[in-house]
């Protein structure tokens, strides 16, 4: 049984950064205090942080496939994010709209998780913070943009599928509460869409690359609040991992790749994250 605060960690968790591989023993169910991840922490030069949904429950705004998801309690939602249907179903795009109109991170404020990856951040320890999430809260919370890779997009611009035009998200939910169902590109009269990656749309491939190059150099990484089910992205693990990385993952739920993490935590990311990452 895993209690909330404390974790599953494998047998190599006395040994010292760098020589973790070999010592990799598959007894899962030992528990280390978190003074130990601390000073994982402490030696790491290189912390690399791949987050997802699960970050930001904690702020307001729901994960898709938790227990409390929008996909899970509404599976019907997932066609709202399937790039196909919004370009050919006038209906999704409207109903895609009411849904960013009344979104709950438009009034999400950075929880302690965020707050304290910015304050590894200050420490000169963050190499690079891998995102899936699209509502901007790492940033607001201090990261520097050039540290955060939204691999997902950002649902704060809009982006027209005919010119490439991007604007501010504001402007169009201005114009969604003043009338308008689906509005249209100004420029061109195109389907606008948030600046997010929908299922079906292809990632941007240059960040995917730089990311992963990331992941490959870090001497510890973290996974926070994500499935770890969607690809390429969970294959930032692997490469981390491949590179002799310490692996951390903090999910509620477990993922694939816990059995080869040197430390899971299950407790709530906004009290576990800020006591690993505490100096
Ligand atoms: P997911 O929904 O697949 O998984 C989130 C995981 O976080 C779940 O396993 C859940 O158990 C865990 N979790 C939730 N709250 C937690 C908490 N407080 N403490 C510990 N664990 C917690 O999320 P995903 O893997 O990121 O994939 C969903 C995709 O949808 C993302 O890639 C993203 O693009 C998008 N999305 C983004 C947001 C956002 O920006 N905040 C929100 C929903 C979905």
């Amino acid at each position: 049984m895993v209690v909330p605060g404390t974790l599953e960690v494998n047998s190599s968790a006395d040994i010292e950064l760098g020589d973790n591989k070999s010592n990799r023993g598959d007894a899962l169910g030992n528990t280390v205090d978190m003074d130990k991840v601390r000073s994982w922490v402490d030696r790491a030069e290189r912390v690399v942080v791949l987050t997802g949904a699960g970050i930001s429950t904690e702020s307001g705004i729901p994960d898709f496939r938790g227990p409390q998801g929008v996909w899970t309690k509404n599976p019907s939602a997932e066609k709202l994010s399937d790039i196909h249907h919004y370009m050919t179903d006038p209906e999704v795009r409207k109903e895609s709209w009411k849904a960013r109109l009344g979104h709950p991170a438009w009034n999400a404020k950075p929880n302690a998780g965020h707050l304290a990856l910015a304050a590894l951040e200050r420490r000169g320890k963050l190499h690079a913070l891998i995102t899936q999430n699209i509502d901007e809260l790492h940033q607001m919370a201090g990261n520097s943009p050039d540290k955060v890779f939204e691999v997902h997009g950002t649902m704060r611009k809009v982006v027209c599928m005919a010119c490439g035009m991007t604007a501010p998200m504001q402007k169009a939910l201005d114009r969604v509460q003043a009338g308008e169902e689906d509005p249209p590109c100004r420029d061109c009269g195109g389907i606008l869409k948030s600046a997010t990656i929908s299922f079906g749309q292809a990632l941007v491939p240059e960040l995917i690359e730089r990311a992963m190059r990331a992941a490959a150099e870090a001497d510890l990484f973290f996974a926070v609040g994500t499935s770890l089910r969607v690809y390429p992205i969970a294959g930032a693990v692997e490469l981390a991992n491949a590179a002799d990385a310490r692996i951390v993952i903090l999910n509620a739920e477990p993922t694939p790749f816990d059995e080869i993490a040197h430390a899971v935590f299950r407790g709530p990311i906004g009290a576990t994250l800020p006591q690993l990452l505490r100096p």
